[in-house]
C-alpha cells in the first residue's frame, strides 16, 4: 500500500426516513437557502414538494436555480454563483443526480471568488473557500454525493474537466430510496455502469499488497452484479434500488482508494468524447471501458484474471491467466449489453470525424492512466477499437 491521509467530512443520512434529518442540518445555517435542480423529474416525482416543506417549515427563504443540463455547463453554475453573491445565500441545496450536485459545488466556490467560475475548474485559480453544500440526491451513480469531485462541461470550448477541492464536500447528504423510483430504466442503467466503471477505475492500480481494497471493490461489484439485472425489470423495487443507491456511493466516497492510485484513463477518455458530442457520460463508458481494458490487459494479465475470477466467476482450471483474463473483459461488456448498455460508439452516431480533437484533449496534461500510461496512439487505437 501507498502511505494515505483519509479524509471525508460528508454526513449521510440514509434510508426511508433521511428527509426527516433535514430540519436538523438546516438549522446549521442561516435563512436564505438557493435550491438547485435540474429539467424537472424532482417536480413530477414530489421531491421538490418534500424539500419545499421543510424549508418552509424551518422558516427558510427560498431561492431556486432550475434548469441545470445532464453534462452540466459552466454557464449555469455562474448564473447560481450570480445569485449567491447578489442574494447572500447562505446555504446550497443540490436536489438531483450528479450533474445538478457536480453544478451546485461549482456554484458554491464561485459565489466566494471574484473571477470567472471556469478558472476555477482549469486550476487557473485555487478555490480558498466555498458556501456550504447540501444534497437531495434522486439518482445512484456518481457518488458525488459523498465526494469533493465536480465535472463541468465548457461549449464554447468543447472542454469537459473534472475538477475538485475539500471545500466543496457536500457538508450532508440525504439518501432515500424511495427518491429514485422514478428514475427511468435507460438512466437506471448510466447510473449502474458508472458506479462500476468508478470500481474498475480504482481496482487498476499499480500498488502491491492491497487486499483490503481489492475485497471491498470485488464485493460491491458482486452486489451490483447480482442486484443490476433484477432492478432493470422491476425498477420500483425498493430493495434493490436500495443496494445500488449504496453501491454508488462507496463506489466513489474515497474508500475504495486508500492506498492505491486508481486509473481514471477511461473516464479522462469519456470526458473528451461527451465534451464534443454531449452523451450520457455512463453510454461513453459502457463502450470505451472493455477496449480500454483489451488495450490494458497484458500490462498485469494477473490482475484482470483475478477479477474475472471473483467478480465475473470465471472458471480458471486448465487455462493460462491470458485466457482467463480476456474471458472476464467478454463477461463485462456481455454484462453491460444485456443491460442494455450501449456498446459501440455508432450507437451514438459518432464516427472518426472528430478523433484528433478527442485525442487533443485526452493529452492537453501530458500522457494519462495510472495503471497503463496512455499516449496519442494509445487512445487512437482504443477509439478506433470502439468504433
Ligand atoms: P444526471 O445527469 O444528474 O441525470 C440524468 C437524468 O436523470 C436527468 O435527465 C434527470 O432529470 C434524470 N433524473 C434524475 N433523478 C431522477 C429521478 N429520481 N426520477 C426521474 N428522473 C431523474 O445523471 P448522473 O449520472 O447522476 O450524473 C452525470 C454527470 O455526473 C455527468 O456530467 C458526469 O460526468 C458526472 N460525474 C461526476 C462524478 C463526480 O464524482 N462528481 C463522477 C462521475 C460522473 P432532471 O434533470 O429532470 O432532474
Ligand atoms: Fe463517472
Amino acid at each position: 500500500m501507498n502511505p494515505f491521509t483519509f479524509y471525508n467530512p460528508v454526513t449521510l443520512h440514509f434510508g426511508a426516513d433521511a428527509m426527516e434529518k433535514l430540519p436538523r442540518e438546516l438549522a446549521k445555517y442561516g435563512d436564505k437557502v438557493l435550491i438547485v435542480y435540474g429539467g424537472g423529474s424532482i417536480k413530477s416525482n414530489g421531491v421538490y414538494d418534500d424539500v419545499v416543506t421543510v424549508l418552509k417549515q424551518a422558516n427558510k427563504e427560498i431561492f431556486e436555480l432550475a434548469g441545470v443540463e445532464p453534462n452540466p455547463r459552466v454557464e449555469t453554475a455562474r448564473r447560481g454563483a450570480e445569485i449567491c453573491k447578489k442574494e447572500g445565500i447562505d446555504l446550497v441545496l443540490a436536489v438531483g443526480g450528479g450533474s445538478v450536485i457536480d453544478c451546485s459545488k461549482l456554484i458554491v466556490a464561485a459565489a466566494k471568488y471574484d473571477g470567472d467560475a471556469w478558472d476555477l475548474v482549469i486550476r487557473k485559480a485555487v478555490v480558498e473557500e466555498a458556501l456550504p453544500l447540501g444534497v437531495v440526491l434522486t439518482l445512484a451513480a456518481t457518488g458525488s454525493e459523498m465526494n469533493s469531485g465536480s465535472v463541468i462541461t465548457n461549449m464554447d470550448t468543447e472542454e469537459k474537466f473534472g475538477w475538485g477541492c475539500p471545500a466543496i464536500f457536500p457538508k450532508f447528504s440525504i439518501l432515500n430510496p424511495q427518491y429514485t423510483v422514478t428514475v427511468p430504466k435507460n438512466h437506471t442503467i448510466y447510473g449502474i455502469v458508472d458506479m462500476m466503471s468508478h470500481i474498475f477505475e480504482q481496482y487498476f492500480h499499480n500498488t502491491t499488497n492491497t487486499p483490503v481494497t481489492d475485497g471491498m471493490c470485488e464485493g460491491v461489484l458482486h452486489a451490483i452484479i447480482e442486484a443490476a439485472p433484477k432492478l432493470v425489470e422491476d425498477l420500483e423495487n425498493i430493495a434493490l434500488r436500495e443496494t445500488i443507491l449504496l453501491a454508488g456511493t462507496v463506489g466513489l466516497n474515497n474508500f475504495l482508494a486508500m492506498g492505491s492510485r486508481g486509473d481514471w484513463a477511461t473516464h479522462n477518455i469519456e470526458h473528451a468524447v461527451s465534451a464534443i458530442y454531449d452523451i450520457p457520460h455512463a453510454g461513453g463508458l459502457a463502450i470505451l471501458q472493455p477496449h480500454w481494458m483489451r488495450h490494458a490487459v497484458s500490462e498485469n494479465p494477473e490482475r484482470f484474471a483475478r477479477l474475472a475470477v471473483r467478480v465475473f466467476d470465471v472458471e480458471a482450471n486448465g487455462k493460462s491467466v491470458e485466457e482467463v483474463a480476456h474471458e472476464g473483459i467478454d463477461c463485462l461488456a456481455a454484462f453491460w449489453t444485456s443491460l442494455g448498455a450501449p456498446n459501440r460508439l455508432a450507437d451514438y452516431d459518432i464516427d472518426a470525424t472528430h478523433f484528433e480533437q478527442i485525442i487533443k484533449h485526452t493529452m492537453c496534461n501530458g500522457p494519462f492512466g495510472n495503471f497503463k500510461k496512455l499516449h496519442a496512439e494509445d487512445v487512437r487505437i482504443i477509439l478506433e477499437n470502439a468504433l
